[in-house]
């Protein structure tokens, strides 16, 4: 789906993220790359221009965050940018039961195909689906629909002899609610090109049948045109969704990326292939991660937004766990823990430290003891049993503080030793009592900040 633009978008970002300073010369470089790329895909100019300008104001408002090159943030927010343009959030049907649906579009979309694909997928998602065809004009049309709703085990209702589009409507629904059907799909006549009458007989189908969903069948290989179609459809019939077809053929994507742009209504699903099972919800962000090819820059980012080094937390927690952690790990934790801005979840990873809540003044604090941890030797760190008056004098001079708050650091450490092959032991059993004594233990003082 969509390689070109695929290709073209990836190799302007390629070249930026590894950029580890941005200028505005390199900055003007990808995003007018990346212009490119959208209006070679066939994306309408105003939405192409727009895009632009947003990433721009977007970097230009950036905290530039940790862990991170400024080239991945700005990747990042190229993604969240296509994830906005695309439909952010509004793609869901109508939770409405029975829900019915109007699918409607031009001769040869695929409006017939999708008809079934729905009805196939709402199956799936536990639905009772029922197909009405509303097509007076083409016998084959309503035979088509008949051989893929039997096909795909669904209710079907048709009047061949009847030209009364409304009162067929109502008859089908009738039909489906007498056959316990909750989700309705009403298949209507297209034209070749759009005309009033074709219009006008659709608005009365829905003056008949009154639809929770008025979804466009859209040919996404017609590009452009297919995004003035969806203007004057949506214009006249206030259209609720989008099914977007033919995505697997040579479709450039600049149709699914400018119609929730243009004409304000997103796209629900998409048809990718001729069999009833070619067909998916339409999910933003899957396709803006498929079209940019970046996904693990985009999650990495979100990592450093996040802001957590999972792993490594839980690696330390695991030396907790054991009790065995002495001063050396508890300097590389405070490490870690400054580079990812929160010590809370890895507290909230230890056993029995769930509900604790850190001070406001942890951080300081934690500045404080790191100083301290510093000034000792590999040897005192790692057997802090060593530590005597002379050491603990030397220790408060390098880290320039009292020696009391050298002798606080290792007093706390000392408990928090204890706390830890307390819980370790705890695992046999006697949970409560333990517990308890931690409780005592904490109201003490604790660790910094804990
Ligand atoms: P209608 O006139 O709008 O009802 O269109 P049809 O459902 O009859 O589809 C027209 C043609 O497009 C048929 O040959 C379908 O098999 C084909 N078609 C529909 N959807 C897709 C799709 O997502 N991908 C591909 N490749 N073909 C499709």
């Amino acid at each position: 789906m969509f390689e070109s633009l695929t290709d073209k978008l990836s190799s302007a970002l390629r070249n930026l993220r590894g950029v580890g300073k941005l200028s505005d010369e390199n900055m003007a470089a990808a995003l007018g790359e990346i212009r490119t790329a959208l209006l070679a895909a066939d994306v309408h100019f105003r939405v192409a221009r727009e895009f632009v300008e947003r990433v721009q104001a977007q970097c230009a408002g950036q905290e530039v965050l940790k862990g991170v090159t400024p080239g991945q943030q700005i990747v990042k927010i190229i993604h969240d940018e296509l994830v906005r343009l695309l439909g952010e959030g509004a793609t869901a049907l109508s939770a409405a039961r029975p829900l019915k649906i109007m699918l409607v579009g031009l001769h040869g979309s695929g409006k017939t195909t999708s008809a079934a694909k729905l009805g196939r997928l709402l199956k799936k998602r536990g639905y009772r689906p029922f197909a009405v065809a509303c097509d007076v004009y083409r016998p084959a049309a309503i035979d088509q629909l008949e051989i893929l709703a039997r096909q795909e085990e669904l209710g079907f209702y048709a009047d061949r002899a009847s030209r009364d589009v409304p009162a067929i409507g109502r008859a089908g629904l009738d039909a489906a609610m007498a056959a316990g059907a909750d989700a309705i799909l009403f298949d209507t006549a297209g034209r070749l090109q759009i005309d009033e009458g074709l219009i006008d007989e659709v608005r009365r189908l829905g003056d008949a049948t009154k639809p929770d969903e008025v979804l466009l069948v859209a040919d996404g290989a017609l590009g452009q045109e297919a995004v003035n179609v969806a203007k004057v459809f949506h214009d006249a019939l206030q259209l609720t969704g989008l099914i977007m077809t033919k995505l697997d053929g040579d479709a450039r994507g600049g149709a699914a990326l400018s119609i929730k742009a243009i004409t304000g209504t997103p796209i629900k699903f998409i048809g990718t292939g001729e069999k009833t099972d070619d067909f998916d919800a339409f999910y933003p962000d899957r396709l803006a991660s498929r079209i940019l090819g970046m996904g693990d820059v985009v999650s990495l980012v979100e990592k450093a937004q996040e802001s957590i080094d999972g792993a490594e937390a839980e690696r330390m927690a695991e030396k907790m766990r054991k009790a065995d952690f002495n001063l050396e790990d508890f300097l590389a934790q405070m490490q870690q823990v400054k580079k990812m801005g929160s010590m809370q979840s890895i507290v909230g990873m230890l056993p029995g430290m769930s509900g604790v809540q850190l001070g406001d003044d942890a951080e300081l604090q934690m500045a404080r003891t790191e100083a301290i941890i510093r000034s000792m030797t590999i040897q005192e760190r790692r057997k802090p049993e060593v530590l005597n008056g002379s050491r603990r004098q030397r220790i408060a001079k390098g880290a320039g503080v009292k020696i009391a708050d050298v002798n606080q650091v290792v007093k706390q450490f000392q408990q928090m030793q204890k706390m830890m092959k307390m819980m370790k032991m705890m695992k046999g059993g006697g949970g409560k009592k333990m517990m308890r004594q931690m409780e005592a233990m904490r109201g003490k003082g604790g660790f910094p900040g804990m």
